[in-house]
């Protein structure tokens, strides 16, 4: 079935949803979508959505499998995993680690990247190590530095380019040079795990700072005479936040406040998943840290119990906004596609249904759990 068309009742295009109508796949790209039934083999798929394959920008690991493994196989087995949350493109997400255990977890991604079938690896997020102590997280800050183009130089060639994303906390010193600097040498700026001022968020978003990584979490809070890196993101202008929507990491009332100040076009789904997603409750690990997961959340083992990442799906993510009544399911499955895609630089290779595009898609019922997934069109996935 080297040419077949797909007929659904809603289909995700770029500028509009299209009801009804068939989707045409040829050798595996996307062709175009059309009114009439064309003669061709049709897969009919009744009252389902079809959509751009779910994009997730940052992830840690999956499935027991952690990024800073290092692991081929752990890699592989992320990816394949990932498909049945139809998702099919992804940035393996280190964090803060030494520059040698960072420069061997890029060079493992890169050294075979996407050799072998499952979600795409479109390149490497650095939520890591330019980091301050007060919002620490679960990053590890004993490998904590001042933001260094050479060692982004180092990591960037270990990973043959394809480090998408780095993030850094604005009140380190040279926050703003290293965010002119590497938005010019083509990498995304995210601010993270930060004490920062408004003032001091600003300066960086105004040298080129694109993102607000897992907005809320890892950062200091809004306070109306200082509004900190909170009242960055919601009041710059442009700029993209990231939010986990997991129900435990940021209340709904503050996700809603946040889709209003920027637009549902300029907030991104992200999952901050660790090793324990798709996995049962128990004692993980992240870094060198351990981490108990239990009641829906991955936490320190130790006397702060700081969140360390989540075990949330994409899909599921998508199936929040919806059921918390912030967006339509139009909007959030943008929120999960087009817009990470947009605000990691990746929008060339993924995130939306384009003409010539590998026929990478997700499927789903009209109460978006995921149906289908398919890669390059081929079904790799049937609930
Ligand atoms: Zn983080």
């Amino acid at each position: 079935m080297s040419t077949y068309a797909l007929s659904a009742a809603k289909f995700l295009l770029p500028g509009t949803v299209k009801r009804g109508g068939y989707l045409v796949i040829r050798d595996g790209k996307i062709g175009w979508h059309q009114d009439e039934r064309p003669a061709m083999d049709i897969v009919e798929l009744g009252d389902s959505w079809v959509a751009p394959g779910l994009v997730d920008t940052h992830i840690h690991g999956f499935l027991g499998h952690d990024v800073m493994d290092a692991s081929w196989e752990g890699l592989q087995a992320i990816s394949r995993g990932l498909l049945a949350y139809g998702v099919t493109s992804w940035l393996p997400t280190p964090l803060t680690a030494t520059v040698e255990e960072l420069e061997e977890a890029c060079a493992t991604v890169a050294s075979r990247a996407n050799d072998e079938p499952g979600a795409r690896m479109q390149g490497i997020f650095l939520e890591g190590p330019f980091f301050t102590e007060e919002h620490k997280g679960a990053q590890n800050p004993a490998y904590f530095a001042n933001p260094s183009m050479d060692a982004l130089g180092r990591w960037q060639r270990a990973a043959k380019g394809m480090v998408k994303k780095i993030a850094i906390a604005p009140e380190r010193p040279g926050a703003p040079e290293f965010s002119a600097e590497a938005s010019a040498a083509g990498v995304v700026v995210g601010l993270a795990h930060s004490n920062a001022t408004i003032a001091q968020a600003e300066a960086c978003v105004n040298a080129g700072a694109g993102i607000f990584i897992h907005t809320y979490n890892g950062m200091r809070g809004l306070d109306h005479r200082e509004p900190a890196m909170v009242g960055a993101a919601l009041t710059t202008h442009g700029t993209y936040a990231e939010v986990i929507c997991d129900g435990h990491h940021v209340h709904p009332a503050a996700v809603k406040a946040l889709v209003e100040a920027k637009g549902p076009d300029h907030v991104v789904l992200v999952t901050d998943c660790m090793r324990a997603g798709g996995m049962p409750d128990g004692d993980y690990s992240i870094g060198e840290f351990p981490v108990v997961v239990a009641n829906g959340t991955a936490r320190l083992k130790d006397e702060t119990h700081n969140l360390a990442g989540s075990i949330l799906t994409l899909d599921r993510a998508v199936r929040h906004v919806v059921d918390w009544d912030i967006v339509r399911a139009e909007e959030a499955l943008r929120m999960a596609t087009e817009n990470a895609a947009d605000a990691n630089g990746i929008a060339g290779a993924c995130g939306r249904i384009l003409p010539g595009r590998d026929a990478d898609l997700a499927v789903f019922a009209p109460d978006l759990t995921v149906r289908r997934t398919y890669l390059a069109g081929e079904l790799v996935h049937e609930a």
